[in-house]
């Protein structure tokens, strides 16, 4: 299930046995290596929406040199 935190979908009543931050790589294998050990209530926060946005983009901007 997905919550928008930025539409305040974040319910503060909520609570997880494990919070995972960056839905990556790691981060999606850590959450289905919990949920396999049967971890019922997990949150993996990632940033940015559904979408394309520049907002979110612009964090991985650097320059080279
Ligand atoms: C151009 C490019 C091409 C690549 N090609 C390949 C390839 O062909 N094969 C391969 O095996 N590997 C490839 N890699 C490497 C691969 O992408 C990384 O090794 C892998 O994604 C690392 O996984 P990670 O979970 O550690 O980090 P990431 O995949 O970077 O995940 C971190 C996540 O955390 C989120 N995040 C960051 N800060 C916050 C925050 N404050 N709050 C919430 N969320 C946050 C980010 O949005 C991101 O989704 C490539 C990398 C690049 C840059």
């Amino acid at each position: 299930m997905f919550f928008d935190a930025l539409a305040g979908q974040i319910l503060a009543d909520l609570s997880y046995e494990i919070c995972i931050v960056g839905a990556g790589a790691a981060g999606i294998a850590l959450a289905q290596e919990f949920a396999s050990e049967r971890v019922r209530r997990i949150c993996l926060l990632e940033g940015g929406g559904l979408e394309y946005e520049d907002e979110s983009q612009a964090l991985y901007s650097g320059e080279i040199i």
